[in-house]
């Protein structure tokens, strides 16, 4: 299904100070740093996604942060529902706020002209993946197949924790009361949505939540690159 990898140095450059994400009050300046990963499998080397290089919730004005369409959030709705034909809907793009109860003025309006906690939805990084049933009411074969989608994602490949995840740029998941975070060590090795840490995320349970990193929105991690379809090439 996917072709070598024939292209490796892209340098991902942080765009901004990283800030709290859409469900916690953390806040994380960290700088980028790559990660290079040899496979072993395909004999070849990957670079992944290295995490932690952007905002989750960004700052600004709506016309500069609100992006709709970037080629790799774009890329993945259509992978993800070639390979999981069960999903109800992909979706996910919403200019507004984050809700922060407690933050002054992050009350989720979904079109002020300026914020400073913009939601991932708003920056174009966010994909909820709708599995079936309502909010709060899930069906247990909705359930079932957030399970398996997340799992897929997080489940070990040729030696390495989170293999699509991380090829992906995907830096949270949000699920059915759990989250997962890529920026955090003791996540890495978190392989399944069983195994995903209980947090408390109410309303995430009839969708599963991908935030994506920029690179990851823009389509510049190792499995865009892979499928040949030009994103980064430069
Ligand atoms: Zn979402």
């Amino acid at each position: 299904m996917f072709g070598l990898l024939t292209l490796v140095g892209v340098l991902f450059v942080a765009a901004a100070p990283a800030r709290a994400d859409d469900t916690t009050s953390a806040d994380d300046s960290a700088v980028a740093t790559e990660t290079l990963v040899i496979d072993l499998t395909e004999g070849t080397m990957m670079l992944v996604d290295p995490y932690g290089t952007d905002p989750n919730k960004e700052v600004g004005y709506r016309w500069d942060v609100c992006r709709a369409y970037r080629d790799g959030r774009i890329e993945l709705i259509r992978f993800l529902a070639e390979q999981f034909p069960a999903i109800h809907d992909l979706q996910g793009y919403a200019c507004r706020e984050i809700s922060s109860p407690g933050t002054p003025d992050c009350d989720g309006d979904w079109e002020p002209d300026y914020s400073t906690c913009w939601s991932t939805h708003a920056a174009g990084r966010a994909i909820d993946v709708v599995v079936g049933g309502g909010l709060n009411s899930p069906t247990p074969e909705g359930v079932a197949l957030g399970d398996e989608i997340v799992t897929w994602l997080l489940a070990a490949r040729n030696g390495h924790g989170n293999y699509w995840a991380r090829k992906m740029g995907i830096q949270q998941i949000l699920w059915n009361d759990r989250c997962w975070d890529g920026k955090r060590d003791d996540d890495r090795w978190v392989l399944s949505a069983d195994a995903m840490r209980w947090c408390g995320i109410a309303n995430h349970d009839n969708h599963v939540h991908l935030t994506l990193s920029n690179p990851g929105a823009d389509g510049l991690t190792s499995w865009y690159l892979e499928l040949g379809s030009g994103y980064g090439g430069g």
